[in-house]
């Protein structure tokens, strides 16, 4: 069987410096918000070229955090996309704010910043944009929008750690950057993590507060806060995973030139490359039209594919009540039906690539 992913054999790579960090975590008595932590966020701000990190328990509490540092909550409304992780949106409804959902780009598969304009109202506080599978969203224009409307723009940057627009990290561009550590991601820990960036002191100071129960100093909270903290032993194996990353992105890279060269283009669809951004290859996404046969003839090849994304969050039960949309969202709900996701981490070998394209290519 040729996985869709396959975290194992990264740590398979990096077993021994994983299991030396780790033991020496173990002998310091200090296991959650310690050096490893401190250390790593100094790490992360540097490689993305922020001034302040923060490291929370996972992404979705990333943007939770990010959103209530900012004080937007009950009565605001947050501009995000329906074509993402769940998370995106649920994050929004735990700081209290409304998700207006808007519709993507069909090249691209990311927020239309047309469809952002015609949804802003005197209640929208921020525009969370998410750089779904690698690569950034049409950054200047959002934040001419975000600027000539006095809003904020959040960037989620779960999907494209070390992508860049215009020589600039994402994650770097907004106000602040979210990032989720969860294991499959380019940057992943070994169990869950994420960090948060920004260049604003205040509102570094105050996501330290929100992470930890409000608390400045033990035992005594000056806001109402939250618990989530990151470990000593995710953090060592991100400073650990941290060095390797521009490496496995290069990687990832060359998987999907592999993929753009050598794909049947007559059946298979490609989503575009955006000028003036890296693509990091979180995901390689193609538009077929049989998705549903192909789905079952890979499946007997023995090649696991996945779906980003099956459900829109605005036709799930658990969300569809919960949130907003302004417009028809047609090219999200015509694209989930034809995307697929075709195996792309840096381990896969070159030889597997090709494998999995004659196959694909052989499909009618
Ligand atoms: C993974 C992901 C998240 C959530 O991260 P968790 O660590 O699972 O909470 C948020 N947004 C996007 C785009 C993601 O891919």
């Amino acid at each position: 069987m040729i996985a869709f992913a396959n975290p194992s054999l990264k740590i398979k790579k990096y077993k021994k410096e994983i299991i030396r960090a780790v033991n020496r975590t173990l002998e310091t008595n200090s296991y959650i918000l310690g050096p490893e932590v401190k250390k790593f966020e100094k790490n992360f701000s540097k490689y993305i070229g922020t001034k302040y990190s923060v490291g929370v328990a996972n992404g979705t509490d990333a943007i939770e955090i990010s959103l209530r540092s900012l004080n937007i909550g009950i009565g605001d409304e947050v501009i995000t996309v329906s074509h993402t992780a769940v998370a995106s949106v649920s994050a929004i409804i735990s700081a209290g704010a409304k998700p207006v959902l808007v519709d993507i780009e069909n090249e691209y598969l990311q927020i239309d910043i047309s469809k952002v304009a015609k949804a802003i109202t005197n209640k929208t506080k921020a525009v969370l944009a998410v750089h779904l599978y690698g690569q950034s969203v049409e950054l200047d224009g959002l934040k001419k929008i975000c600027k000539d409307k006095k809003i904020l723009l959040i960037e989620d940057v779960s999907q494209a750690h070390g992508a860049k627009y215009k020589e600039k990290k994402l994650g770097s561009h907004g106000i602040i950057g979210c990032f989720s550590c969860y294991p499959t991601k380019n940057l992943g820990a070994l169990g869950d993590a994420g960090i948060i960036t920004t260049n604003n002191k205040k509102i570094y100071k105050k996501m330290k507060l929100l992470r930890e129960y409000g608390w400045k100093t033990k035992f005594y909270s000056e806001i109402h806060g939250r618990n989530s903290r990151i470990d000593e032993i995710q953090a060592a194996i991100l400073n650990i995973k941290i060095k390797y990353l521009d490496k496995e992105n290069k990687n990832r890279e060359d998987i999907a030139s592999l993929y753009k060269n050598f794909l049947d283009k007559k059946k298979f669809t490609i989503v575009k490359n955006r000028q003036n951004s890296s693509h990091v290859y979180h995901l390689f996404v193609v538009k077929v039209k049989k998705r549903k046969k192909l789905l079952d003839y890979l499946k007997k090849k023995k090649i696991a594919t996945g779906i980003h994304y099956p459900y829109p969050v605005h036709l799930q039960k658990g969300y569809k009540k919960l949130i907003k949309t302004n417009g028809a969202l047609s090219i999200t709900e015509k694209n989930c039906k034809n995307i697929i996701s075709l195996p792309i981490y840096p381990e896969l070998k070159k030889k597997t690539v090709i494998k999995i394209i004659q196959n694909l290519n052989n499909f009618n």
